[in-house]
């Protein structure tokens, strides 16, 4: 299966994802972990993503297509994966189908994870990342509302948007995610 995660910041994803990956056997690609890893690292790319990682604002683009360009070409992603993260713009997801339509592997679902923006912030701010204090939360909620999700519209229009309650508990929502997954044709 191949399957684009979305929701915002402190919806859980990171947690459902891991369950999803391992229920699933998808890799799973998280253009976080991979920025942080880089930026760790002290690559060139992640002293450039730190830059807009530390105040709460969207990597650009061509940055994080190229990274996803190059691994959706390991070999483990020939059995499917989990796109956590990613995309989070119309022009990333733009960019994402030309490169799924070139190798013929189009996506299965995006699941939504869906959270009132109260509860967000409430976990966010309990969560004590280095990048979580309060104007970084803001900033991190304004680029979810305002860069990706209008890309509910765009996968609602496409028919594969599948939006999944994510309030309760950890097994109940992973059942919800499994259900929808699960539910899918093939
Ligand atoms: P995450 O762990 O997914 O919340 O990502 C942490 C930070 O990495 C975000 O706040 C962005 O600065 C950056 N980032 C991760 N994925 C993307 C993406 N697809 N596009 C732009 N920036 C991203």
């Amino acid at each position: 299966m191949r399957i684009v995660f979305i929701g915002p910041p402190g919806a859980g994803k990171g947690t459902q994802a891991e369950r999803l990956v391992a229920a699933y056997g998808m890799a799973h690609l998280s253009t976080g972990d991979m920025l942080r890893a880089a930026r760790d690292a002290q690559t060139e790319v992640g002293r450039k993503a730190d830059a807009y990682m530390a105040k709460g604002e969207l990597v650009p683009d061509e940055i994080i297509v190229a990274i996803i360009g190059e691994r959706l070409q390991q070999p483990d992603c020939r059995g499917g994966y989990l796109l956590d993260g990613f995309p989070r713009t119309i022009a990333q997801a733009e960019a994402l189908d030309r490169m799924l339509a070139e190798k013929n592997t189009p996506l299965d679902a995006v699941l939504e994870l869906q959270v009132p923006e109260e509860e967000l912030f409430r976990r966010l701010a309990g969560r004590g990342r280095a990048d979580d204090t309060p104007e970084v939360i803001r900033q991190r909620l304004v680029a979810y509302r305002k860069q990706t999700e209008p890309l509910l519209e765009y996968y609602g229009k496409s028919g594969l948007l599948k939006s999944i309650d994510g309030l309760g508990s950890v097994d109940e929502i992973f059942q919800r995610a499994k259900t929808a997954l699960d539910a899918l044709p093939g």
